[in-house]
């Protein structure tokens, strides 16, 4: 099924590229009781899983077409990868993409950008991301620096892929429109230039926050766990508290890279949020 949302003159399809299983080895903080208890709520073992999915997203108006993330590509096997084949089954052409917003570097959201010979996978794209995010993938002093995200090839990823699309490569402000109506939203911490994407058309406003959550069933109702794999955690949290607030006083839908579902943030239980989904439109 493909999820598809109406944003004004925008049109957002949902791209699932896989579905990865969020442990306690990922939120350390869900080994306790109060994950215990969130996961069992679930219908899942006591000690978790819980599987969330990674996610791209399709961005239409009228015949321009653009992608928001890529999804994993190769990266991580052969049960993810899917976001090109579910664009080609909702009836698109891979070259008909003009543009890839890209909210940050991980792998789980660009390494659907690149074919297996290391050639864009979409070929008449342009590549938007911050400048931050940019720099700090591009900075020859990175690695050495981050030894593990080295030894896991993310900045040799991170790299083909911008060598892919370096003709076509658009570094912005940290709050820049992309297009009309399309802007960048700075939510650093996760990585240094790690951004969200609103769509604001008609009155109605999304927010794709990017990795600010990864876990809905986790972190809503605890937003002070972490996961393992920001940067820098005391802004990553910062962000994510920050957002969050901000979002149960506003009238804005929201999802990611790692939802399921499209809806708006309310308050509930003691400091936590829920997210209420709302149904196709
Ligand atoms: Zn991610």
């Amino acid at each position: 099924m493909i999820e598809e949302h109406t944003i004004g003159e925008f049109t957002l399809v949902t791209l699932l590229d896989g579905i990865f299983l969020c442990s306690t080895d990922m939120i350390k903080a869900a080994a306790s009781e109060e994950g215990a208890a969130l996961f069992k709520s679930a219908g899942l073992p006591a000690s978790g899983p819980v599987p969330e999915p990674i996610n791209a997203f399709l961005l239409k108006k009228n015949d321009e077409l653009w992608l928001i993330d890529a999804g994993c590509g190769r990266e991580l096997g052969p049960r993810f990868g899917k976001a090109s084949a579910a664009l080609l089954s909702a009836g698109y052409a891979l070259d008909q993409i003009q543009g890839v917003i890209i909210s940050h570097m991980h792998e789980d959201h660009v390494g659907g950008l690149i074919k297996e010979d290391g050639s864009a996978l979409y070929p008449n794209a342009t590549l938007f991301l911050s400048h931050e995010e940019l720099a700090f993938w591009t900075d020859p002093t990175a690695p050495e620096k981050h030894p593990q995200m080295s030894q896991a090839g993310l900045f040799k990823l991170a790299n083909s892929a911008l060598t892919a699309y370096a003709p076509r490569i658009k570094a912005l402000p940290a709050d820049a429109h992309v297009i009309p109506g399309v802007s960048l939203i700075p939510l650093h911490g996760h990585t240094p230039g790690h951004s969200g994407i609103q769509i604001e058309s008609g009155g109605q406003r999304v927010l794709i926050w990017g990795d600010v959550i990864h876990s809905t069933l986790l972190q809503l109702r605890y937003p002070h766990w972490s996961i393992g794999f920001d940067m820098d955690p005391v802004q990553a949290l910062d962000t994510r508290v920050r957002l969050l607030e901000r979002l149960a006083h506003e009238d804005m839908l929201v999802t990611g890279p790692h939802v399921m579902g499209i809806g708006h943030v309310h308050t509930c239980c003691a400091g936590g949020y829920e997210l209420k989904l709302v149904s196709r439109t």
